[in-house]
């Protein structure tokens, strides 16, 4: 294991009460939210973004009662979790690059950010090989963002297909990221969007994708209307980051 190359802040901003207070206060953001629609708020878990910050930001959310919490550098899961409790959930949701496939799945134990045939394919080989069977979400492009990850909208059947062919994967659902520059419109259009793909790939091959990876601090409460089941959230909870 590779240490100190990544920076972080030797300790966070916000004291755990602070935390805590920010937990209340979004999942009375998220209750209005589904209010609003109808929707049971038990039906959405916040999965708090640790990246960038240290290990107490996992701490943290283990003591207010969460059970996952998401990278988007494989090298900051490889040095934060021999440091967590072992029974802490951690999540990728950053862009995988196939040569950090191994080392991903020994550390994570959800993938969010499956993109191509080709990676489906390795991680296949690697999770058998690692005798590990990850959960995995297809990251779309539900935005159209030229400048994201993830895969378009009409390869998303080929993603599942090869999948389903796959013993050592679980596909549970989708993941989006709307465009950074488009405004509250387009994150809903990408949400929808998300929504549309999942029922298309459901009754096209006739199996279940039940959760939604969408949302984040500034657009929790349209994510949910829309239909997530999973929303990803960094400075709401732990205030804004210094670093990217
Ligand atoms: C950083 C990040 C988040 C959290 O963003 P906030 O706006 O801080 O809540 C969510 N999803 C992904 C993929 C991220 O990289």
């Amino acid at each position: 294991m590779t240490l100190g190359l990544i920076c972080f802040p030797l300790s966070l901003v916000v004291t755990y009460e602070q935390f805590a207070a920010n937990c209340d206060a979004v999942r009375q953001r998220i209750k209005s939210a589904c209010d609003q629609c109808g929707r049971n708020p038990s039906e959405i878990r916040i999965l708090p973004v640790t990246k960038t910050n240290p290990v107490e930001a996992a701490l943290y959310a283990y003591r207010y009662g969460m059970r996952s919490v998401s990278e988007n550098k494989v090298q900051e899961g490889q040095e934060k979790k021999p440091l967590a409790p072992a029974d802490l959930r951690w999540e990728f949701i950053g862009h995988l690059q196939s040569n950090k496939v191994k080392p991903a799945l020994k550390i994570f134990d959800i993938i969010q950010t499956v993109d191509s045939v080709d990676l489906i394919l390795r991680m296949g080989r690697i999770a058998e090989e690692l005798n590990v069977k990850p959960e995995i979400y297809f990251q779309v492009n539900s935005g159209h963002d030229p400048a994201k990850f993830g895969c378009e909208i009409e390869e998303a059947p080929l993603l599942l297909e090869a999948a389903l062919g796959q013993s050592s994967l679980r596909v549970v659902g989708l993941m989006a990221v709307p465009p950074i520059e488009g405004g509250m419109d387009s994150a809903k259009r990408t949400f929808d969007n998300l929504r549309i793909c999942r029922d298309d790939l459901e009754s096209k091959f006739k199996v279940k994708l039940p959760e939604l990876s969408m949302g984040m601090s500034g657009d929790m409460e349209a994510a949910v209307i829309a239909g997530s089941t999973c929303v990803r959230l960094g400075s709401s909870l732990y205030g804004p980051r210094t670093q990217k």
